[in-house]
């Protein structure tokens, strides 16, 4: 898929963790021929992609990094992108590499990107894939991670067309379909549709873990939590960066969930089982509906 004339290009994946192997596994898996560089502050994480054959070759030095890749991945947590874009900055300048990222938050990038750079540069097309698992590192690699999931890209009014065509294609490379979005709507979105459900799964467990009956709570825990509580296994120190990259819409959405809830509690405490029942009639209908659009995509 990707551009005829690039082939075979060199992409450079910086952060190979869950998702930056993923996406080497994914390319290849289906043998796409594009040369991989990987980078990451752990050389037992490079020793690990190398040897496992998800990289061509293990290259940590920023200059050398952005000589050689067409495209760079950032796929490390939101709040070391900009310890990563300085190390960058000086190599990047000549506009012959584009950049592209994976991280859940786009405006922080976006706000990182306008420290460093002092603009938003052509060659920048930011993206996020909809896609994750609880384990993290490289051992949690899966070459079929995006495989039908999507990809949101956020570029900005000067990001350049090729640059936005080469990094579509290369998701499209691993399966994934293309959205694209505005920064500020993209991290609506997700405040909504992940960091608040992630937010909840984690107070829960907590609360949950703090009674002191926890062992018996736990214990006679049913399927009904597990699902609920799944992505509080999630990783912390990803979601503490999300978190407070997020933070604006996270609480919009949080405040307008708090008073939901206590409407709930409300209607509780009055025993009004006409307004539980509504809620959970108009709950159960969007999950239905929900699911049927699931079942759509995936056949
Ligand atoms: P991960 O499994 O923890 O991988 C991150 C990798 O980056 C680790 O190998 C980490 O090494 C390395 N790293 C950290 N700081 C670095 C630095 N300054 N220079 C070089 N390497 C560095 O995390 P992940 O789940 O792949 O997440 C990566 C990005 O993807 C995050 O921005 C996250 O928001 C986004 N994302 C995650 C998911 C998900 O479900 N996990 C889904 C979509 C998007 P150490 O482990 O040694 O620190």
């Amino acid at each position: 898929m990707i551009n005829q004339a690039k082939r075979p290009i060199t992409v450079g994946i910086i952060g190979l963790g869950l998702i930056g192997a993923s996406l080497a596994a994914g390319l290849r898996a289906r043998e796409v021929e594009v040369t991989l560089l990987g980078a990451d502050h752990s050389a037992d994480t490079t020793a690990k992609a190398k040897s496992r054959g998800l990289i061509d070759a293990v290259l940590n030095d920023p200059k050398a990094l952005c000589e050689q890749a067409d495209v760079l991945v950032l796929a490390v947590p939101v709040l070391s992108t900009t310890e990563v874009l300085r190390q960058l900055a000086p190599y990047l300048m000549d506009g012959k590499t584009i950049l592209t990222d994976v991280g859940s938050v786009k405006g922080s990038l976006i706000r990182a990107v306008q420290d460093v750079f002092g603009e938003l540069p052509t060659w920048l097309v930011p993206g996020h894939p909809i896609a994750g698992a609880e384990n993290s590192g490289v051992d949690a690699a899966d070459p079929n991670l995006f495989d039908r999931h999507q990809v949101i890209l956020t570029p900005h009014e000067r990001s350049d067309l090729e640059a936005i065509e080469i990094v579509t294609s290369i998701w499209r490379d691993v399966g994934a379909d293309i959205q694209m979005m505005t920064v500020e709507r993209h991290d609506e979105v997700l405040a909504a549709t992940s960091h608040l459900p992630h937010l909840l799964a984690f107070s829960l467990v907590d609360t949950l873990a703090q009674e002191s009956e926890k062992y018996e709570i736990f214990h006679y825990a049913a399927g009904g939590f597990r699902d609920f509580t799944r992505i509080a296994a999630s990783d912390p120190t990803m979601w503490h960066d999300i978190f407070l990259s997020n933070d604006a819409a996270t609480l919009n959405v949080l405040d307008h969930y708090i008073s939901h809830l206590e409407g709930l509690r409300t209607a509780l405490r009055e025993r009004d089982g006409d307004t539980l029942k509504q809620v959970f009639i108009r709950a159960k209908r969007a999950r239905d509906y929900f699911s049927s659009i699931l079942e759509e995509r995936s056949r």
